[in-house]
Formats: structure tokens, sequence, C-alpha cells
């Protein structure tokens, strides 16, 4: 007897994070942390081994009045103030001039999770790249939709090939497409599209949208962490080429931009060529929002107008320093992989790097023989994700070596 919906799937969640994390604390208490390479968690860590709390955003956080912190938020799609800048935030940089929208969200797992319940029917397809945050997949499977993925890269470059090849086959029998581009700083490569990819993806997605609609879920999870943080939003202005037939949501995260991943705050950015096109999208993301979890945190939407506003200059100050810790860590890792002849996924920025290992065989074998050696790492397909996000400068140098030694030793 089962008392749960019946078309649902009862196997218990394999939280290969969770397990591997716990697995490497044992081995700090066993061998001392010293002799311990934890390269598991993916949030930032500074180098002293602690999460990063961001100054600029919970000094102001713990100074909102308690019955702001109590409130309910204005409207089941967020506070006007916090949607507008958002807005302003994540695609107004990039000069993009389409209609748009912007609904709160319970981080950017809300955004990406109305997105795939709310435009596919049960039993239609999504298209996910084939290396990817491992959410997708489950709610995908929670909303009885199958998946289609795309190889992610063709040498060093997106894999345009095989996105669209992938989308034509899901046309063939779907008279919509979805499909998820997580980027910049993609989890778990740190890929980053060039604007030419952009505009190639943007073209075929017209193409696609002469026969179907097409929604273009882009989850920007990281980009707060670019490199290039001036120019990180650019390629949202291709979307303006968009024909009436193709709308994008972007998925915004808080918890990384802010550090403030317990805060649950996040939003869905809908934009599409007309105002009506983004309203029909609007209002069943505002039911679904409103029968989910009715209200995202109304003191984490102020705190992050507020930081990223007034707070502006302390804030970007304080997460540029990290942003420079990031890629210094990212630096020794990679010219010391590539200096040994380490294979990893094209690397641009983000937090973590991915050691490839095409057979996920190979990959586990290999994955057992690192921790023997006290390097502890997370299992992703086809690779060995390294969070370079949470281990220091001083034990990301020689890593790549070592990693290298002990794959050669398989
Ligand atoms: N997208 C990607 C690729 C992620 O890695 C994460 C978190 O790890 C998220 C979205 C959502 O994070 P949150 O719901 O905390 O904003």
């Amino acid at each position: 007897m089962s008392f749960v919906k019946s078309k649902v799937n009862t196997t218990p969640i394999e939280d290969t994070v969770f397990a591997i994390v716990k697995k490497a604390k044992e081995a700090k208490a066993a061998v001392g942390a010293e002799n311990v390479v934890d390269a598991t968690i993916g949030s930032l860590y500074n180098e002293e081994g602690t999460i990063v709390a961001f100054d600029s955003v919970f000094t102001p956080y713990n100074n909102i009045p308690k019955e702001t912190k109590a409130a309910y938020a204005g409207s089941f799609v967020g506070n006007d103030s916090f949607r507008d800048q958002v807005y302003n935030w994540v695609v107004k940089p990039s000069g993009c001039s389409l209609a748009h929208s912007v609904i709160a969200t319970p981080g950017g797992t809300g955004a990406v999770a109305i997105t795939l319940s709310e435009i596919l029917d049960e039993g239609e397809t999504v298209i996910l790249p084939e290396i990817a945050w491992g959410s997708y997949k489950l709610m995908a499977t929670m909303d009885n939709l199958n998946v289609k993925t795309y190889s992610l890269f063709e040498g060093d470059h997106f894999n345009l090939t095989s996105f669209k090849e992938t989308c034509k086959e899901v046309m063939k029998t779907q008279k919509k497409l979805l499909m998820i581009i997580n980027d910049p700083c993609h989890n778990p490569t740190g890929y980053s599209l060039t604007i030419e990819e952009w505009k190639e993806v943007v073209a075929f997605l017209n193409e696609c949208g002469k026969q179907v609609p097409v929604v273009l879920l882009n989850d920007i999870a990281y980009i707060d962490y670019a490199y290039d943080l001036p120019h990180s939003r650019d390629y949202m202005a291709t979307f303006d080429a968009f024909s009436e037939n193709v709308m994008a949501v972007i998925a915004f995260s808080c918890s990384k931009a802010l550090t403030s991943y317990g805060l649950r705050c996040g939003a869905a950015v809908l934009l599409g060529k007309t105002q009506e096109i983004v309203r029909g999208v609007e209002i069943v993301f505002e039911k679904a929002a409103r029968a989910t979890w009715s209200n995202v945190p109304n003191a984490a939407m102020d705190n992050f107008t507020y930081v990223t506003t007034e707070n502006y200059d302390t804030y970007m100050k304080e997460k540029a320093y990290y942003v420079d810790l990031l890629k210094q860590r990212s630096d020794i890792f990679t010219s010391e992989a590539d200096a040994c002849g380490l294979a990893y996924y094209p690397y641009k920025e983000g937090f973590f790097v991915t050691v490839k290992i095409e057979d996920n065989a190979l990959r586990d074998r290999y994955h057992e023989a690192l921790m023997a050696q006290h390097i502890y790492t997370v299992k992703v397909n086809k690779g060995i994700r390294v969070a370079v996000c949470s281990l220091s400068v001083d034990k990301t140098k020689g890593l790549a070596k070592r990693m290298k030694d002990i794959l050669n030793s398989l």
C-alpha cells in the first residue's frame, strides 16, 4: 500500500554530495584537516575554511526591523521594489529591450521549478545539458516529464550541433520546446558561451519558433562571479532578436550573488517580444507561486534591493575580493592541470572545475581512489567536480598533479 500519489517515483534521492561531505568531515577528524583535501562543498568559503557571509549583506539584514521580517511580502509575485531592482540588476545592463516581468521565487530553484511544471504537460520532454546541476532531473521526474540531453562540448566549445539535433528530435513528437542553458559560469564545468555562440542559439530558436512555441530557460545562478563582470550580461542583448514564438525565463539566485543561500530568495525574469506574451506566462506563474510557496521572504527581498542600490559600492568591493580569490584558485588548478596533462572541461569562470572522465565506470573507480588518498570530490556525469569555491589556495596547489598521478595509477 502506498500513501503518496500513484504517478511518483518513490526511490529515495541519491544525495551524492552530502554522503561525501560527511566522509571528508570524518577524514579530517581521523587524520587531521591539514592532511585532507575537501573539494566537495558548493558554497563560497574563505581561506580559513569558513562559509563566506558578506558583511555588506548581513549587517544591513540584521538591521531590518523585526516587523519587516515578520510581515508577508507585498504581493504573491514579490515586492515591487524587488521586482524592479532584479530587472535592473540582471537584464538592464545588457540593453535588451524585450517586454518583461519579474516574479520573486524562493531561490533560483523556485524559478526553475515553476518553469518546468508550468510550461510543459506531463509526459512531455525537457531538454537539459548532459552534464548539469542534479536538481533539473529531479524536478523533471517530480513533474512526470521526460528528459533529453544535449552534449555540452565539441572540443573546447559549446556543442551547437548536439543542441540543435536534440531540439529537432524533440520537435518531431512535441508541439513545444523547453530547454535549459545554464550560463554563464555553468555548474559544474565553469563554461560560458561566447556572444557568437549565443547569437547562433537565438537564430536557431527562431527557426524552431516557426514550428512550435519555444521557451529558453536560462539559469544564471552564478552570473555575479563571472570574471569579466561588466560584460557578463551582454549576451542578453542577443535575445532582442527573438521572434514572437520564442521567449526566455531567466532564473536568478540571490543565494550565490549575495552569499545568502538560506534566505531563499531569487526570481524568474520573463522576457518576450510583446507584453501579451509575457503576461500570458506571468498569470500562470503567479498562480503557481501562490499555490505552492505563497510568499518569498519579505526581508530578503528588501535586503537585495538595499544591498544592490544604496550599499552597491561596499557590496561590489567585498564581492570583488572573492571573485578574485576564485580566480586565483581556479588559475592554480587549471594551469597545473595543463602542465601535467590532467584533462578538464573547458573552464572559463565560476565555482567549479570538472575533471573530464567520460567513462562513468572509470570515474567511479577514480573517485574511490581519490578518497583513499584523502582527496574528496563530487561525482558528476562524465566527470569529477572540484569545488574551487570552497578550496583554499594552499590546498589547491599541487592538487592537479596529485589527481593526475592517481588517475595514472588506475
Ligand atoms: N542553478 C544552479 C545551476 C545551481 O547550482 C543552484 C544551486 O546550487 C541553483 C540554480 C539554485 O540555487 P538557489 O535555489 O539556492 O538559488
